[in-house]
């Protein structure tokens, strides 16, 4: 199949249909009643707008000038008065009123308007958010984070602004040509033709620009991705933009992206430029029609093929409507504008929504360990035995013929995987092993791990924990029973406390309990070779850390992630050794308290010293996504092997590689895209026949 370089995003975008219509049955329908109250005030609230014109003509006729009969439509004559001061009197209470009436329907409008449009904002955050959660790892591999963000904040509230003002406007648009129109040819249907020839106009005016500013809307939608991946590059990578110099550079792309970002914003304004005065002028023209023709009929009776008789009431009426049609004529175009980037963004809220989750329960997914888990005990009486009480989770891994490769733009077609990064791997743990994994860079290994916490799942093969697959078990049971300590540490925006109890006691529901938990932090970062520093710290176990806090060296933060690793009590632990030197004594205190923590527990080590390997039950050496030798430290340097050649390099006693170990790794890639090609010639001719 064809390279698709565009991300799962993207393509996932480009299939969504009738973004806007799918936006109200699957969001709309449930706030409907707000947006029902919304219209129905709205439209009160415009009619009632439209009686002072009316009332204002009908008084002229029959109190001012005497011309005319006071008659009002739908209202009996027969309640009318029939005194003219009465009649003035009335009508006075009549526009005052109608004044009222629009100002406590507009607030009731805004009102419901308001919270179906924010109703619907919350609920697609919310909903993004959680989709995005749920999505794997292979998602997240691409770098789409920015494009996240932009639907979390950008695209909801561009729906917002639509849901709220476009859809509001368009309904009073409707209301007052509908309305107006219905009054004038009330009045006068003569002069009607005359005032309304404009509309058929307009409405040939815009459908012409929304047919010639969708294409621009289109063009400048993709630039928009461009800037934004452009800023989030030179913000996401800034250390390296720093250390390579390429500010220049940098500077450069998103100049480029913002310009071009600029002129296909122009193009779109350009025509609305066009647009806008060009509705204006035709409303005018509209205006200044009824007011020429209707002067003229006022001073010499109907002209041309007209009949009927105008009074200067009626008169007046037209043209103070005439003249209420510009507002929101002019409205038309942000009604428009809004409407192209609702249906943008509701594209990409769906897009993210319509890629498959992948790595989920599945319907009849077990527990591991059979939910019995219990709170843990503390460290400090923990049994050291392998049967040690993990919530019922023993901790027996295997890894049964275990292949992977990272799916290449897998969303699109997990069929398209990329090259195997892992291959035929098996071995086994039992519960309380210690295994270390060793190889040279690129070699697997953290694939490998990867694999355990089920953050990706295998091509082939199958991991099990104590005999269940992982992936026949639920991803949250699995998860609290495996612990990570990576490399590098995340910590959040927070306080110590918070950040070590972070995954096990995120929340805290009553004081009784935070009490509890508060020693058993405390007890958490004593086994970790923390609380001293955290004691010295201004605030203690309360001191922030992260954006707004005080920031940690290498060697406290990670021993920050021991104790939350402590406190989470997990039966197996996975341990990414860091490879950045820290000083001896943290160093020491780093592998006593990691030490404590492996003890009991089936413990999977990425070990970049040889003491960790010297302290292993086995070793397995991965090169190029096989395990190519296993055993202990003295078996494998008896073997003479990769092992033992890469422990030369580390010990000093060789250099580097030897040649032949780099020749293999060589041959093999070379090898496997033989292979490949092979296969792909083979599946293809049988394709053809
Ligand atoms: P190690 O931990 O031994 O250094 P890794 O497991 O990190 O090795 O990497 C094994 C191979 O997988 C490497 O070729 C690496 O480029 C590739 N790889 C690692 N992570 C990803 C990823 N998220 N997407 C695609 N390829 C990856």
């Amino acid at each position: 199949m064809a390279a698709d370089d565009r991300n799962a995003f993207e393509v996932y975008r480009d299939r969504v249909d009738r973004p806007l219509g799918r936006l109200f049955r699957e969001y709309g329908a449930s706030e409907a009643h707000w947006l029902v109250i919304g219209m129905v005030a709205n439209v009160v609230a415009r009619v009632a707008g439209l009686l002072p014109p009316v009332v204002l003509g009908v008084a002229i006729d029959a109190v001012f000038t005497g011309t005319g009969p006071y008659t009002l439509p739908i209202v009996p004559d027969a309640l009318l008065p029939t005194e003219e001061s009465a009649q003035f009197r009335l009508s006075v209470l009549l526009i005052f009123g109608s004044f009222i009436v629009t100002g406590v329907f507009t607030y009731i409008y805004g009102i419901a308007a308001n919270n179906f449009a924010h109703r619907v904002m919350h609920a697609v955050r919310t909903d993004s958010f959680d989709q995005m959660q749920r999505l794997d790892m292979t998602f997240f591999d691409d770098k789409q984070t920015g494009e996240v963000m932009s639907v979390l904040n950008n695209d909801a509230s561009n729906l917002e602004v639509f849901l709220d003002n476009a859809l509001q406007n368009s309904a009073r648009l409707g209301v007052m040509v509908v309305g107006i129109a219905t009054v004038l040819v009330y009045y006068n249907y003569e002069l009607a033709v005359v005032t309304l020839a404009a509309i058929p106009l307009m409405f040939l005016f815009t459908l012409w620009f929304m047919r010639a500013v969708e294409p621009r809307y289109v063009a400048q939608r993709s630039v928009v991705g461009d800037l934004n991946t452009a800023l989030e590059n030179a913000l996401s990578g800034v250390e390296l933009v720093k250390t390579s110099n390429t500010e220049a550079h940098e500077s450069e792309r998103v100049e480029d992206a913002s310009f071009s970002y600029f002129k296909r914003t122009m193009s779109i304004l350009r025509l609305n430029y066009v647009y806008r005065p060009g509705m204006e002028l035709l409303a005018g023209l509209a205006f200044a029609a009824t007011f020429a023709v209707g002067g003229f009929w006022l001073a010499n009776g109907p002209p041309g093929p007209f009949s009927t008789e105008l009074t200067v009431g009626t008169f007046v009426t037209f043209v103070l409507l005439t003249q209420q049609f510009v507002a929101p004529l002019a409205e038309v175009s942000n009604i428009i504008d809004q409407y192209e980037n609702a249906k943008a963004s509701c594209e990409r809220v769906f897009g993210l929504r319509d890629i498959p989750v992948r790595i989920e329960d599945d319907d009849d997914a077990v527990e591991l360990g059979g939910g019995t888990r219990s709170d843990g005990g503390s460290q400090g009486d923990r049994k050291t035995d392998e049967t040690a009480d993990h919530g019922g989770v023993r901790g027996a891994v295997e890894y049964d013929d275990v292949s992977f490769a990272y799916p290449e733009n897998a969303l699109v077609d997990p069929e398209d995987a990329d090259e195997e990064v892992l291959r035929g791997v098996s071995f086994t743990a039992d519960p309380g092993d210690t295994v270390a994994l060793v190889g040279p860079t690129g070699a697997g290994k953290s694939t490998l791990l990867k694999l355990l916490l089920r953050l990706y799942d295998v091509t082939d093969g199958a991991v099990s924990v104590d005999g269940h697959d992982v992936r026949d078990v639920t991803v949250e049971s699995l998860r609290s029973a495996v612990g990570y300590v990576a490399q590098d540490t995340t910590l959040f925006d927070g306080t110590i406390a918070e950040n070590i109890r972070y995954g096990r006691f995120t929340r805290i529901d009553d004081e009784d309990e935070g009490e509890e938990i508060r020693e058993r932090v405390i007890e958490a970062a004593k086994a970790a070779e923390a609380h001293e520093f955290i004691s010295s710290l201004p605030n203690g176990y309360e001191t922030r850390i992260g954006e707004r806090g005080v920031k940690l060296s290498g060697g406290q933060r990670q021993r920050l992630a021991i104790a939350r690793v402590v406190l989470q009590d997990p039966t197996i632990l996975i341990l990414d050794e860091a490879t950045s030197a820290v000083d001896t004594e943290t160093e020491m205190l780093i592998q006593r308290s990691l030490d404590r923590l492996a003890a009991d527990r089936t413990t999977f080590v990425i070990a970049h010293r040889l003491s960790t390997v010297t302290d292993a039950d086995t070793a397995l050496v991965l090169e190029d996504g096989e395990v190519v030798e296993r055993g202990t430290h003295d078996e494998l340097l008896a073997a003479d092997g990769l092992y033992a050649k890469l422990w030369g390099v580390q010990a000093g006693e060789i250099d580097e590689l030897p040649e032949e170990f780099v020749e293999r790794a060589r041959e093999r890639h070379v090898d496997r895209a033989v292979e490949r090609a092979t296969a792909e010639s083979e599946v293809e001719s049988e394709t053809l026949e």
